[in-house]
């Protein structure tokens, strides 16, 4: 079997995500036959290091003995049950376990089967939460600009990335959008943890106009990673606890992406020390094994919502792969790896090292910062340094750092103009080096006027 076999016969048929297929007309498509650790291999023995843990979702890398192991064993006893009437060990084992590590007071797990719904479930739940509490005047959301929160229309109207949403807008609810607190846009010489601060007043301006006719306030926690890896300081996070329950609005931290040690510590809210009333994590949930999302809640949130059937205040919400055993499974030994292993002080070195290999590039004439959170590491590609000025987005120059990157074995998959490495935790530093090395090459070759 060779790539091009595989090529032909996909084009003819599949319809790939978040891509203009007619790109594939010269952009080759990557058939990938076997993945081991760090390392995805194609069809003719070329190996990609995976520097972008397979679009995040990827913690200890492909084809990891110790969950292959766990998912086996799953397999052979229980596959799949519907978790309405009935329950299974693998679900109610990692519900204990999820309510054990995420932030004190997150007491009850729903699930889901992808972040999206994750998100779909949270806003439903909180809206559904005033009403049963007798408010039903309470129908809007909070979120930032520049956020991300899925795919699917409900979630899509949280999120603020133009490329994404702007075509449904049409389709879309509207929702009270706040200057987000991105670092990326403070002044000369002003602290992240200054502008974050000062950017708060938008929120606590919004909270007060509007606290009557809002659910909740939906953020990313640290990394806003969709919008372009741009990173925030948690002291916005501290802020935004204490406005929340000052105006009565409910906090959902969507953890999904920056969930499971990607910001340095096992869930980005630990940072600001603050526990939110709604938690959706995805994505590493399961080590980037299988399709599972989890939203947690309070006792408060679980309570307005039980009550004696005839009452219809129950959240009659499901779907068909609730809870699925399989990936249950996944996500109990991906656990038990952070349990056994000393994951995030491994990840503070493996931090560490990425951040020393890419201090040269704060240097090259068209990188307008290098910015890190723990084990996401951005780098924003500018055309005019001092005033970071981007390159005009037609110009695709992202494009040709994956394209450099792919030639030279590396799977690097840039925002725009912004690269970025957010790899699985169980690379080395030489494989980092190898990284660097490849992604700062294919800089030095985008970012010439004369490609
Ligand atoms: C990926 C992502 C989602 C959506 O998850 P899907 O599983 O792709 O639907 C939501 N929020 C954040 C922050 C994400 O990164």
């Amino acid at each position: 079997m060779k790539n091009s076999d595989l090529i032909q016969r996909d084009l003819s048929v599949l319809w790939h995500p978040c891509t203009q297929m007619k790109d594939h007309e010269w952009l080759p498509l990557v058939p990938i036959k076997r993945g081991e650790g760090v390392w995805l291999e194609d069809f003719e023995g070329r190996r990609y290091l995976d520097a972008i843990s397979s679009w995040w979702v990827n913690l200890f890398g492909h084809c990891n003995p110790r969950i292959n192991a766990k998912i086996k064993q799953q397999l052979d006893s229980l596959e799949h049950v519907i978790l309405a009437g009935f329950s299974h060990e693998a679900v109610i084992e990692l519900s204990e376990k999820l309510v054990a590590i995420t932030p004190p007071g997150l007491n009850r797990c729903f699930y889901a089967d992808n972040g999206s719904s994750a998100i779909e479930v949270a806003l439903k739940m909180s809206f559904h939460y005033w009403r049963n509490r007798g408010r039903p005047g309470k129908t809007k959301f909070i979120t930032l600009s520049n956020s991300y929160h899925g795919e699917t229309l409900g979630a899509l109207a949280a999120g603020d990335v133009a490329l994404y949403k702007e075509t449904y807008q049409p389709l879309l609810m509207d929702v009270i959008t706040v200057p987000s607190p991105d670092c990326y846009q403070r002044e000369n010489g002003e602290s992240c943890a200054t502008y974050s601060e000062r950017m708060f007043q938008h929120m606590r301006d919004a909270l007060q106009d509007h606290a009557d006719e809002v659910c909740a306030v939906l953020v990313e926690p640290l990394v806003q990673c969709a919008g372009s890896m741009r990173m925030y300081d948690p002291v916005y996070l501290k802020l935004l606890r204490d406005a929340c329950d000052e105006f009565g609005v409910h906090l959902i931290a969507d953890e999904i992406a920056v969930g499971f040690g990607r910001t340095g510590t096992l869930f980005g809210c630990e940072q600001a020390s603050i526990s939110p009333d709604f938690m959706c994590l995805s994505k590493g949930l399961t080590a980037g094994y299988l399709p599972l999302s989890a939203t947690l809640v309070t006792d408060e949130i679980y309570s307005a919502f039980y009550a004696d059937y005839q009452n219809l205040t129950a959240f009659l919400h499901s779907h068909s792969f609730t809870g699925n055993p399989l990936g249950c499974a996944a996500a109990l030994a991906s656990l038990a790896i952070f349990e056994q292993d000393d994951v995030l002080v491994q990840n503070l070195h493996l931090a560490q090292h990425m951040a020393r290999a890419a201090a040269p590039l704060r240097d090259h004439p068209h990188v307008g910062e290098v910015r890190q959170t723990g084990m996401i590491l951005a780098i924003e590609l500018v055309q005019d340094k001092p005033g970071k000025t981007p390159f005009p987005w037609q110009e695709r120059r992202g494009l040709s750092v994956y394209q450099h990157g792919l030639q030279n074995g590396v799977l690097l998959r840039p925002l725009g103009n912004v690269v970025y490495f957010m790899p699985p935790y169980i690379i080395t530093p030489e494989q980092i080096d190898l990284m660097v090395s490849v992604a700062t090459r294919g800089i030095d070759l985008a970012t010439k006027p004369e490609r």
